[in-house]
């Protein structure tokens, strides 16, 4: 049997490199191959050029016996995830330049685990978009679809998994820059409880709502990933105890399904009935179906595009081309600063310091911030009361399958909505995985879609067993 290096898991790769079927290194090469011949997706901004002496220290390792199961995997970083010595320009002009002068907590727990960082990938600029038309370094294709996206904000870590040129890799989630680009690309993608992973060495976009996760083929290594990443850390003050992260969870029996919101207006007829017969799958698994009303759902979308400008407007205030980053000379210090940002950032970035800071300034505080924040507290309570009737609630992850690439980057108002599914669980911190729930045919395209199943604060491990129950069916209607 030949191996299929673009399909091969992480599971199945580390037990190769342990059986010594395979060197690090020649695990490592092959996967530079599928990166070199799928260059035209523009997945990556950088490949590293320390991939083969990573390969020598990890091999090292799996030789000494003190290798993990991430040893010897190559993996991808988000353009917004500092690698020590490595460009991180979160796809922005304004930060082309800038090198990180030290590791993220996830970057040195996967660092420590012997992963192989193959290289950064790209993503719409400060992670503010859906489809990586916003990043400053051009668009990622989609690998079922070169005329589409792979959806975003971290769509080159979705397209890379993909793909085949990383095993595995992490993306940042802030209102559905996980589970909606793996929704796209067909991959599984995990958005942590807020506070789980630490947040420490992540360009920040909107900090209240920000968490970073994994990008995998499976279930099973998408939580591999988060097992090495999670964990307390000091250097953020939102990160819990590991007491809470590592809360075992009991084995979930009913999904809720909030109808009415599932059936907004704009969601793709294909996909509802995608969503219905996963449902039904689950059902003939085992699960009892119970229908819940979560009115306060409908809301996310405007408390998130209040909260996260509002977030945004401050967190970005720091890039002011002084100290790092992008600079233009003017006339005096204002005019250096307003060139500085004016050209170093992009229309969208721009579009939502604006609003970020018109929905804070004197007058209208109360009447947009303060009104989203009482909102957020009232959604959080609403979903905390569904809790107390189900285990895990399930949505699809998106309302539409990938679209075209063009198709919407001039309404932003039409891009705002995609989030629709997402966005609830970053308002509430709450974690909730994508899994692949099976393509439908458009032209001559197969475009994958997405289930979202979301859990209580800490609910991960519920989260994968429903997750691989949910592959278990797929896989078997698929025979
Ligand atoms: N698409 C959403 C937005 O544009 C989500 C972004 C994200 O999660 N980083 O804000």
């Amino acid at each position: 049997m030949t191996l299929d290096i673009k399909q091969l898991t992480i599971k199945q790769a580390h037990e190769l490199l342990i059986n010594k079927k395979m060197s690090v290194l020649e695990l490592a090469e092959a996967i530079l191959k599928v990166a070199e011949d799928t260059r035209d997706l523009n997945a990556y901004l950088e490949i590293f050029d320390d991939v083969r002496e990573q390969a020598e220290v990890a091999q090292k390792m799996i030789d000494e016996g003190k290798g993990t199961t991430l040893t010897g995997i190559p993996f991808a970083m988000k353009d917004n995830i500092l690698i020590k010595g490595r460009i991180a320009s979160a796809s922005s002009k304004i930060l082309e330049n800038y090198t990180a002068t030290y590791d993220a907590h996830v970057t040195k727990k996967l660092r420590d685990a012997g992963v192989i960082f193959v290289g950064r990938t790209n993503m719409d600029e400060f992670a503010m978009g859906g489809s990586t038309e916003n990043s400053a370094f051009g668009v990622t294709k989609n690998p079922h679809d070169k005329t589409r996206v792979p959806g975003g904000s971290s769509g080159g870590s979705a397209a890379v998994v993909a793909s085949g040129s990383a095993l595995g890799a992490l993306g940042t989630d802030t209102g559905g820059s996980i589970r909606q680009p793996a929704a796209f690309c067909g991959v599984v993608g995990l958005k942590p409880t807020y506070g789980s992973v630490s947040r420490s060495g992540l360009i920040a976009m909107a900090s209240s709502l920000d968490q970073a996760g994994p990008f995998a083929k499976t279930v099973e290594d998408a939580e591999i990933i988060f097992d090495c990443i999670k964990g307390h850390d000091s250097m953020d003050s939102t990160s819990y105890t590991d007491e809470f992260i590592n809360i075992k969870n009991k084995k979930p029996k009913i999904i809720g399904v909030p109808t009415e919101f599932v059936h907004a207006k704009g969601v793709d007829e294909r996909v509802l009935k995608n969503f219905e017969e996963s449902l039904e799958q689950m059902k003939n698994a085992g699960y009892e179906i119970k229908e819940i009303s979560l009115p306060s759902l409908a809301h996310g979308l405007a408390v998130y595009y209040i909260l996260m400008p509002a977030e945004v407007s401050s967190n970005l205030a720091r890039f002011d081309g002084v100290r790092y980053g992008y600079h233009a000379d003017g006339q005096n210090l204002l005019e250096d600063y307003m060139r500085s940002r004016g050209e170093g950032f992009g229309r969208e970035v721009r579009r939502r310091i604006l609003l970020g800071t018109y929905v804070l300034s004197a007058g209208y505080y109360d009447s947009y911030y303060g009104r989203a924040c009482a909102l957020r507290e009232m959604l959080k309570k609403d979903l905390e009361k569904a809790f107390g009737g189900v285990d895990i609630i399930a949505t699809p992850t998106t309302p539409t399958p990938a679209f075209k690439i063009g198709e919407k980057s001039n309404d932003p108002l039409q891009m705002y909505l995609a989030d629709i599914f997402t966005v609830p669980v970053n308002i509430a911190g709450v974690p909730a995985i994508s899994v692949p729930s099976g393509f439908i045919k458009e032209g001559d395209s197969m475009l994958p879609l997405g289930m979202q199943f979301i859990a209580p604060h800490f609910g991960e491990s519920a989260l994968f067993e429903v997750g691989k129950d949910f592959e278990k069916v797929q896989e078997s209607n698929r025979i």
